[in-house]
């Protein structure tokens, strides 16, 4: 009979209190017994560098319970980062500082201590395509996942065809959906389609009660803030609540800069130039490399047109 059917006899003083474990295989048992998987799983290996080290009794309890809940807080913080569809990749550790200027390297550390969430703030990331924002913000929800919030992140469409489903939902149901019910939303490209009304009032319920419970809701965005009602449907009126619900004590991020696709485009086409320089050496009248940075200036000018890049 297993340990944990056991310990209900105990309990009940049906059965007699089992005497301490002599052989790994008990111990092994009591740990799964009391949900310490991975001091179970891990035991053969901290009783082994036990006697290798020396450690006293008290060394090896506090290795075995550290093992167990740094194994519990990997899986705690791989399960919240897979069910928050978070993109993978982007971290603010890995984001270029010194390529981004406008961006405040002591802000961002202060926003990853995750201490807006805790205080209901809002987040707004905007600027041109390419400068950063869902990196950042993807970093900053990672952050807030190993701080222990549950995050949820949307591309704006995403959202959309989700609160369109839920349009007629019990709002005793709706508090429950991810989107309403996390510590910090991320809606992540609001402005690149316009919304139609009914669109543009779902958008303001998610708004609206996030606000109210004092959840935090991050968004990112090529538009400025005037430009917001021809998004919503061109109602000044409605783009004004929703404004005025995600501003209140938000943090705002003007990106103004380059854009990093655009660097590292730049980077693969020089490389390219300089194989067709090679190639050009030993082949009589090729190609001039010219060709390859004329198409890095042409792709620079759309997607600076693609974004439409106003300060708020
Ligand atoms: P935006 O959301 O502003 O359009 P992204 O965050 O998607 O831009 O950035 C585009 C690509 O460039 C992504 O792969 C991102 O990881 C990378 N990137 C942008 N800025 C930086 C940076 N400063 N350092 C490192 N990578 C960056
Ligand atoms: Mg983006």
């Amino acid at each position: 009979m297993k340990i944990a059917q056991t310990r209900k006899l105990h309990a009940a003083g049906i059965l007699p209190k089992p005497a301490p474990a002599q052989e790994p295989e008990a111990l092994r048992e009591r740990l799964e017994a009391l949900r310490l998987p991975f001091a179970a799983e891990g035991l053969d290996g901290l009783l082994h560098e036990s006697v290798k080290q020396d450690w006293n009794v008290t060394a090896f309890l506090d290795a075995m319970l550290r093992l167990e809940l740094e194994r519990q807080e990997e899986r705690r913080v791989a399960q919240a980062i897979r069910i928050s569809h978070l993109p993978t990749g982007p971290t603010i550790s890995n984001f270029d500082f010194a390529f981004q200027p406008s961006v405040s390297r002591s802000q961002l550390q202060t926003l990853s201590t995750g201490q807006w969430i805790r205080e209901g703030q809002g987040l707004l990331l905007q600027g041109p395509p390419g400068v950063g924002k869902t990196h950042l913000v993807v970093g900053l929800g990672l952050r807030a996942i190993e701080t222990g919030f549950s995050v949820s992140f949307y591309h704006l469409d995403e959202l959309m065809h989700q609160l369109k489903k839920d349009a007629q939902l019990d709002p005793a149901k709706l508090k429950y959906r991810k989107y309403m019910a996390v510590n910090l939303v991320i809606i992540d490209e609001f402005g690149y389609q316009q919304l139609d009304r009914e669109e543009s009032n779902l958008f303001f319920r998610v708004v609206n009660y996030r606000y109210a419970k004092g959840s935090s809701t991050a968004i990112t965005t090529n538009k400025g803030i005037a430009s917001w009602p021809s998004v919503l449907a061109d109602d000044e009126v409605l783009a004004g609540a929703i404004l005025d619900r995600l501003l209140h004590r938000a943090t705002v991020l003007n990106i103004q800069g380059r854009s990093y696709r655009l660097k590292e485009l730049d980077a693969q086409l020089q490389e390219q130039t300089s194989t067709t320089t090679a190639d050009s050496q030993t082949t009589a009248g090729s190609q001039e490399p010219a060709t390859a940075r004329g198409q890095t200036s042409v792709s620079a000018d759309r997607l600076a047109e693609a974004g439409d890049g106003e300060a708020l």
